[in-house]
């Protein structure tokens, strides 16, 4: 089996644990090299002032460096653009720092396709077209990564995300419960991915220890002003055999396949055992 180079490209701090993590500790389990990128060190994301002491980008940037070492990660990138955060007041300045939604998309991928190049990488990791739950910054790292891969026809782009329907399921019944405030669930209506275009479903569940431990490590968002519970730190009290069963599993889309047959079980096998571009054999159901 040769060694591969994967690299995963991130809006923020903590997004590379909570929907590739198991993944990513997956391939580098197997030997390969998994390099993590991130575009902003996450400093507009919500916080307790505890950990905005000394500034909450360099805190998160320290917490991604903890991460990577639980997923087994050789190296981290930041690219150094300003986090956009979810609301207007992210709008501002930054440090003398571009918000990452702000930047031409064409100058990034520039950047992005350089570290590629570089690390000689076979497999990219990026975001969704939605953007995951719709964060600008992640439909952002989604554009930029597309654009990067466009003129590298050897690379395989992988995006991270779950199949929408149960996470509509999940967000409505808990509304009807009263328990997401006053969050409207059709707010998700377009978020994520429906399940018939997930190509790749990853069985992680022999990597669920170091998928938690990168999600413990990034203590800061687990809580927010206020001290109010985040679903980080909601999924990190659930007890490991019920993580096994809730989080085992991740998902992906591969844009670029060329046929489409059903998503086998276990797909990241042809990424990882394949020395060239394969399509998963026909007739493998999960
Ligand atoms: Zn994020």
């Amino acid at each position: 089996m040769s060694r591969r180079c994967v690299v995963a490209v991130n809006a923020h701090p903590d997004d590379e644990a909570i929907l590739m993590g198991g993944t990513l500790a997956r391939l580098s389990a197997e030997g390969h090299r998994v390099v993590l990128v991130t575009a902003t060190d996450g400093d507009a994301g919500p916080s307790c002032a505890e950990y905005a002491v000394g500034g909450l980008g360099a805190r998160r940037l320290l917490e991604l460096r903890a991460s990577a070492l639980a997923l087994g990660a050789a190296e981290v990138i930041d690219l150094g653009y300003g986090d956009s955060g979810m609301g207007p007041e992210s709008l501002r300045p930054c440090g003398g720092r571009a918000r990452l939604h702000t930047v031409d998309v064409a100058e990034a991928a520039t950047r992005v396709g350089a570290i590629f190049h570089e690390q000689q990488a076979d497999v990219v990791i990026g975001c969704d077209e939605a953007g995951g739950y719709g964060h600008r910054d992640h439909v952002q790292v989604h554009r930029i990564v597309r654009r990067a891969v466009h003129d590298l026809p050897h690379v395989r782009l992988f995006e991270a995300t779950v199949p929408r329907e149960p996470i509509l399921r999940a967000v409505r019944i808990g509304h009807r419960m009263h328990l997401l405030g006053d969050f409207d669930p059709d707010e998700w209506a377009g978020a994520f991915t429906p399940s018939a275009s997930i190509t790749h479903r990853v069985d992680v569940r022999d990597h669920i220890h170091a998928k938690r431990a990168a999600m413990a490590a990034h203590q800061s968002q687990a809580t927010s002003a206020g001290g109010r519970s985040r679903s980080l730190a909601l999924t990190l009290s659930v007890p490991t055999p019920l993580l096994r069963h809730a989080v085992g599993r991740e998902f992906f889309v591969e844009p670029r396949r060329t046929t489409s047959p059903p998503a086998p079980a276990d797909a990241f096998n042809d990424i990882v055992h394949s020395g060239t571009v394969s399509s998963p054999q026909k007739g493998q159901h999960e």
